[in-house]
């Protein structure tokens, strides 16, 4: 009988602040260990935090593009543990009345089109310290600099229904934040981490037990581990034996996912209202400035690219994958280069000029100018990239447009490859051509119209490649007839 699979996330985001929650101290990622640190993150006594307003309101932001309420009134939480990393021996988090509840986010899928995942909530929260195993021998470092840097935690409602879900759903929330400036989610820096949970059950049976898998750092572990773990349950099921919940870590070397505590439950950590701050009371007239401030997100946008520039959905979906890439479409479009063909151009040329396929190294007016260099037909379409290159190479991209147009023609000539359209002399080399290929012509008269691709090809030889084929052609036509 078939398996169900039920997967729900808890993502961890960190804010684009220049400091962190509660104190003054530098977030930045990759300054020396313990430079970044006061009283206040040291979690030394009788030193008080004050919320950075930056982060509460780039968490509201968050929040708003993910369609939860924000809540005019939330609590701050002490989340009680022990650890080395966590000096206060408490994490500051929102635990009863969090920032934002109930949101949705629409995620493409691989299997079930496109699938409505619910958001339970969004909170608050400052990050721990990091330790290090394996920087001194037989001992653990820990580093504070992250000690108090702001957090969203952003936890789905268990809607996804396999392990390549969880990835597309990922995808779909790194976008949005990325588009709206609250986080780089760059998961090598740490500063987006996933908590996997994950159960099986027969359909239509109630929820089975779960597993927490953590330590996961980039999406496609995500997908590996929650996939070996789908495994492991329904065999363990499947021979009897029943599924513990317990937090498990991914070992991304052997692929394996392995038990490294029991679970703990909410009540564990014995939360109770941070009683150094007060609540979170958000004006109304704030909120709706946070809200009004957010752009155009990117599902509404690949919507109205289908619509407006009757793009493919595939299409659509490549041209908003980032905010910046959507916006140097619309720059080429607006430029007045057709948006079928503007699309290609981005798709086909900028994006694989891209090292990443996602920092642009091009500009929009080097673009332009390439794209009217070949419909002038100057250059052909296959050289238009090798133009565009050698532009981003030249350093020259930050020149105006009317600039722009006469470096993309120098650039041509330098590189070779500017074709010629000059008629007068198309004209003088297919008067030699046809001159050298009377038996051809002679053919050619007789009704065998084909040899006409032959002709231009032997002028474009004649020319040593460099003249334009559809003048050739045109010229070609001109003197057969006569
Ligand atoms: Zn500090
Ligand atoms: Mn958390």
């Amino acid at each position: 009988m078939a398996w169900e699979t039920i997967v729900g996330l808890e993502v961890h985001v960190q804010l684009l602040t220049r400091t962190k929650m509660f104190c003054a101290c530098s977030a930045a990622y990759g300054d020396p260990p313990n430079t970044n640190v006061c009283p206040v993150c040291l979690g030394l006594p009788g030193a008080l935090p004050v919320p950075n307003e930056r982060a509460v309101r780039l968490a509201a932001r968050a929040a708003w593009a993910l369609g939860c309420t924000v809540q005019p009134r939330s609590i701050f939480a002490r989340k009680n543990y022990f650890y080395p990393d966590l000096p206060k021996g408490y994490q500051i988090s929102q635990f009863e009345e969090p920032l934002a509840l109930g949101g949705a986010l629409d995620v493409a899928t691989p299997e079930r089109g496109t699938v409505r995942v619910g958001i339970k909530r969004l909170h608050l929260e400052e990050d721990a310290a990091k330790s290090f195993h394996d920087r001194v021998p037989g001992m653990t470092a820990v580093d504070f600099n992250r000690s108090g840097v702001p957090l969203v935690e952003i936890v789905s409602d268990p809607d996804l229904r396999s392990p390549a879900e969880a990835r597309a759903y990922l995808t779909a929330l790194k976008q949005v934040l990325r588009w709206i400036g609250v986080s780089d989610c760059n998961m090598e820096e740490g500063s987006l981490r996933v908590d996997a949970n994950l159960s099986v059950r027969r359909p239509g049976e109630p929820l089975g037990t779960r597993t927490e898998v953590k330590n996961v750092n980039s999406f496609s572990n995500v997908e590996r581990a929650l996939t070996f773990e789908q495994v492991r349950q329904i065999a363990l099921i499947e021979g009897g034996g029943a599924v513990e919940q317990r937090t498990m870590t991914f070992d991304a070397a052997s692929g394996e996912v392995r038990p490294m505590r029991s679970k703990e439950e909410s009540h564990d950590y014995r939360y109770f209202p941070e009683p150094d701050l007060p609540p979170l009371v958000l004006a109304a007239t704030w909120l709706d400035e946070v809200k009004g401030d957010l752009p155009e997100l990117p599902a509404a946008r690949r919507l109205r690219f289908i619509r407006a520039y009757e793009l493919s959905d595939y299409d659509a979906g490549v041209l908003t994958g980032s905010r910046t890439l959507a916006e140097f479409y619309e720059a080429v479009v607006a430029a007045g280069v057709p948006p079928k063909e503007a699309a290609n151009w981005v798709m086909n040329d900028v994006l694989a000029l891209s090292p990443d396929g996602e920092t642009l190294t091009v500009s929009a007016a080097a673009t332009v100018a390439t794209i009217q260099l070949v419909k002038a037909g100057k250059v052909s379409r296959q050289n238009g990239r090798k133009v565009l290159a050698q532009i981003t190479g030249s350093g020259a991209l930050t020149l105006s447009p009317p600039q722009m147009a006469g470096t993309a023609e120098q650039v041509a000539q330098q590189l070779g490859v500017l074709q010629i359209s000059d008629t007068g002399q198309i004209d003088t080399w297919v008067a030699e051509t046809l001159a050298a290929q009377s038996a051809e012509v002679e053919r050619y008269r007789k009704g065998e119209t084909k040899l006409l691709g032959f002709l231009v090809g032997q002028v474009m030889k004649r020319s040593r490649g460099k003249a334009d084929p559809k003048a050739v052609g045109a010229a070609l036509e001109a003197a057969l007839k006569s």
